[in-house]
């Protein structure tokens, strides 16, 4: 009987590939020039119901009307569609986060101030983000006393988490590692929205400014 001799095929590393990033013509600096800001990204972190949203919503509106460009890159978002096969454990986490960055490092080095606003638990997940997106990136914890984040409970998750329904939900099964050193830190427990958005706001304008 013929033994077939078979080729064991050659694995492909994911790195060495014949792939070469396209270089673009209308760079970020001509973009940053014509817009009239720099462009970055702005990492809110905090727990659920600590005012992320809240905040990137109000401060995208105002800067937007007073002509910058600005976007919001949203968790929830990017896990309906881009990130919607990754669940909440840490490696999925990372893996969320790491797709994210990617995606705001495109949308920086097109001319955007992007407002991400991700809880990001771990110091890993938000120092590879960091480290994805390069210059101009700056953390922004927007804190709130985890008291106040379950009593305003926006979407009614810790209450679900509370009783077993969500794994994993920071603050009640997993734990939030707080930001050791921040560009900017919003404390929500003790200012009104107005208020911490327009914190926000002068941080952005002093840090983009050409
Ligand atoms: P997150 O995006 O961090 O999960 P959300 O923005 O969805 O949080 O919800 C925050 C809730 O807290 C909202 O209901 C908001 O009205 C309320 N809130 C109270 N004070 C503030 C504040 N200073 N900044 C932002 N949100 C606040």
């Amino acid at each position: 009987m013929n033994t077939a001799i078979c080729e064991i095929p050659k694995l492909e590393s994911k790195k060495d590939s014949n792939i070469h990033p396209h270089q673009n013509f209308v760079t970020r600096d001509k973009r940053n020039e014509d817009l009239g800001h720099q462009s970055g990204v702005v990492w809110l972190t905090g727990l659920s119901g600590a005012g992320k949203s809240t905040i990137a919503s109000l401060v995208e509106r105002m800067l937007f009307q007073q002509g910058y460009t600005i976007s919001i890159l949203d968790g929830d978002t990017l896990r309906t569609g881009l990130n919607n096969d990754l669940g909440f454990s840490k490696e999925d986490r990372e893996e969320n986060l790491r797709r994210t960055g990617e995606v705001a490092s495109i949308f920086a080095n097109t001319g955007h101030i992007v407002l991400a606003s991700f809880i990001s638990p771990h110091h890993k997940g938000r120092e590879s983000v960091k480290s994805i997106v390069g210059d101009n990136f700056y953390l922004v914890h927007v804190h709130a006393d985890i008291d106040d984040c379950i009593s305003r409970d926006p979407k009614g998750l810790y209450k679900k988490a509370m009783f077993g329904g969500i794994e994993n939900f920071t603050g009640i099964g997993q734990e939030y590692e707080k930001p050791e050193v921040t560009d900017l830190t919003i404390n929500t427990s003790d200012s009104c929205v107005a208020d911490s958005a327009m914190q926000l706001v002068s941080f952005i304008k002093s840090k983009f400014e050409l």
